[in-house]
C-alpha cells in the first residue's frame, strides 16, 4: 500500500486523530467528512484568511453552499492557495455574489425543456436525465448552481419512474444520458435498478453517465461498482477534468478500473478564467487524459448561469486554444470547443476558421502552420437529383422501412426536394414591415 502525501496525512489526523489508510480510501468516509464551512477548511489545510474575508465568505456560503472532499482539499497547494486551480474550483469566493444582467438561473432553459420530472428533451434522439441531485464535491462553477445543495431537488423514486414512463413512450429516444448531481452519489443497488429498466426499453440503444467522481472522489470507482456497470453494456462515461493537476495516481487508478473493464471514456472541460485559460494546460491535461484512455470530448465555453462572471473568459480565448491543438496534437486529443446556447438551442461547435476562399472548382484552406493551400473540386460533377425517395435512388441506401425523414434547419435549405429558401427568425422586423406594405 502506498504512501499518502504529507498533507493527506495531516487531514486525516485532524479527523481522525490517528492515521488510517483504509479510512482514506473509504468513499464514504470521504463523503462523511466533506468539508462544508469556512472553520474546518482553515483547520484541515492551514490556510487562514483574514477576518474581514471570513465575513463577505459566509455570506457567499448562504446563497451557494459549500462541499469539499478531504480527498479534493489535498491537493490544494496551502503555500500558493490564491492561484491554486483545486483551490479556485472547490472554495468560495465573493465574486460569486456579483450578478451580471444576461445572466439566467437556468441560462440553458433545462427545466423549461423539461416533459417529465428530470427530463430534458432537447435533441431529437437523445435525453438528458437528472437522476441525483448529490454531489461529493461542489463545483463552483456549476452550470446548474441554481440547485447545487438544495434536498427540494432531489428525485424521488416515483419521479424517476416518471421519467424512466416518458422514455418508454417516446420512441425517438435511442441514448439516454444519465446526470445530476452526480449519479455516482447513488448506491450501487439504485444505479443497477436505474440501468436494467432503462435496458428493458428496447428503443435505447446506449446509455451515457456524466460523473466528476473520478476527479473529486476516485474512491468511489469501487470493484463493486466497476463489476455491477460491466454488466450494462454498452455504457459509456464522460468525466469532467479541467486540469492536468486533477490527474493524480488515485484518479487514474480509478480511470483505468473503468477503462479495463470496457467502458469507453470520454472528458467534458470547462474553460476557466485564472484556472485553465492557458492552451499549453489545455494542451497538457488532453495529453493526460489520453495517456488515462479518456477521449477529450467537450472544451465548454463557461455559461451564462448566475454568479459565474468572474470564471468567463472571451470566446477568442477558446479558440485560440483550439487554433494551438489542432495540427499540433494527436486529433484524438482535441476536444470539441462547444457554446451550449443560451435558452436551451444546445451546443454550438466553435472552430478556427480554415476556408480562406472559394470559387466554383477550387477551396482555399490554411493549416495549421499557416501554410495556404488549394484543393481542386471537380469541374463536372454531375448531382444525383435527390427527392428522398431512397428506395428509387441509384446510391441504394437501405432504410429498412424506415420512416421517411424530415430535413430541418440548414439541411432543409441544401435540399433539392423542398422548396425552402431562407429561415426567418419569430417577429424579424424587417420582414415585419414587408408583410404590412404587401
Ligand atoms: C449535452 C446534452 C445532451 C448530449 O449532447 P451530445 O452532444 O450528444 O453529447 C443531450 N441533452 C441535453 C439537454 C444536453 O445538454
Amino acid at each position: 500500500m502506498e504512501q499518502h502525501s504529507f498533507r493527506q496525512r495531516k487531514i486525516i489526523n485532524q479527523i481522525e486523530g490517528e492515521e488510517d489508510v483504509n479510512t482514506w480510501r473509504d468513499w464514504k468516509w470521504q463523503i462523511k467528512n466533506a468539508i462544508c464551512d469556512i472553520d474546518s477548511f482553515e483547520k484541515l489545510t492551514g490556510i487562514k484568511f483574514p477576518p474581514e474575508e471570513k465575513n463577505t465568505l459566509k455570506k457567499t456560503l448562504d446563497k451557494f453552499p459549500m462541499s469539499v472532499t478531504p480527498y479534493y482539499a489535498s491537493l490544494i497547494d496551502p503555500q500558493d492557495y490564491k492561484n491554486d486551480p483545486v483551490f479556485r474550483q472547490s472554495f468560495p469566493s465573493p465574486d460569486e455574489l456579483i450578478t451580471q444582467d444576461y445572466e439566467m438561473e437556468d441560462s440553458l432553459h433545462e427545466d423549461k425543456d423539461s416533459p417529465a420530472p428530470g427530463i430534458t428533451h432537447r435533441y431529437p434522439d437523445r435525453v438528458l436525465f437528472h437522476v441525483s441531485n448529490i454531489c461529493s464535491m461542489y463545483c463552483r462553477h456549476c452550470t446548474r448552481k441554481r440547485k447545487v445543495g438544495d434536498q427540494d431537488f432531489v428525485p424521488s423514486k416515483k419521479e424517476i419512474l416518471k421519467g424512466i414512463e416518458y422514455i418508454k413512450n417516446t420512441p425517438q429516444i435511442r441514448d439516454v444520458l444519465l446526470s445530476g448531481g452526480d449519479p455516482f452519489m447513488l448506491s450501487d443497488e439504485y444505479i443497477d435498478w436505474l440501468l436494467s429498466e432503462i435496458e428493458k426499453i428496447p428503443h435505447v440503444e446506449v446509455v451515457r453517465i456524466g460523473t466528476r467522481v473520478p476527479v473529486v472522489l476516485p474512491y468511489r470507482i469501487t470493484d463493486g461498482l466497476v463489476e455491477m456497470l460491466k454488466r450494462h453494456q454498452p455504457l459509456w462515461i464522460n468525466t469532467h477534468f479541467n486540469h492536468p493537476r486533477e490527474l493524480t495516481a488515485s484518479s487514474s487508478r480509478a480511470l483505468k478500473k473503468l477503462a479495463d473493464a470496457g467502458i469507453p471514456l470520454g472528458n467534458q472541460s470547462v474553460l476557466l478564467a485564472n484556472v485553465n485559460d492557458c492552451p499549453k494546460i489545455i494542451k497538457k491535461l488532453c495529453h493526460k487524459l489520453v495517456q488515462n484512455r479518456v477521449r477529450p470530448y467537450y472544451l465548454f465555453q463557461c455559461d451564462l448561469s448566475e454568479g459565474l462572471s468572474h470564471f468567463r473568459t472571451p470566446v477568442g480565448k477558446g479558440i485560440e486554444i483550439i487554433e494551438s491543438l489542432i495540427g499540433h496534437t494527436s486529433g484524438f486529443a482535441v476536444p470539441t470547443y462547444v457554446i451550449d446556447a443560451p435558452g436551451g438551442g444546445g451546443k454550438i461547435p466553435i472552430m478556427p476558421n480554415y476556408i480562406v476562399s472559394w470559387s466554383t472548382n477550387k477551396v482555399i484552406l490554411r493549416n495549421y502552420e499557416g501554410v495556404i493551400t488549394t484543393y481542386k473540386e471537380p469541374d463536372e460533377y454531375i448531382n444525383n437529383f435527390c427527392d428522398r425517395k431512397c428506395e428509387d435512388c441509384s446510391l441504394q441506401l437501405n432504410l429498412e422501412g424506415a420512416e421517411e425523414e424530415v430535413e430541418i434547419g440548414v439541411e432543409k435549405l441544401l435540399s433539392d426536394s423542398d422548396e425552402t429558401g431562407s429561415l426567418i427568425p419569430q417577429g424579424n422586423p424587417r420582414i415585419k414591415k414587408r408583410k404590412k406594405h404587401d
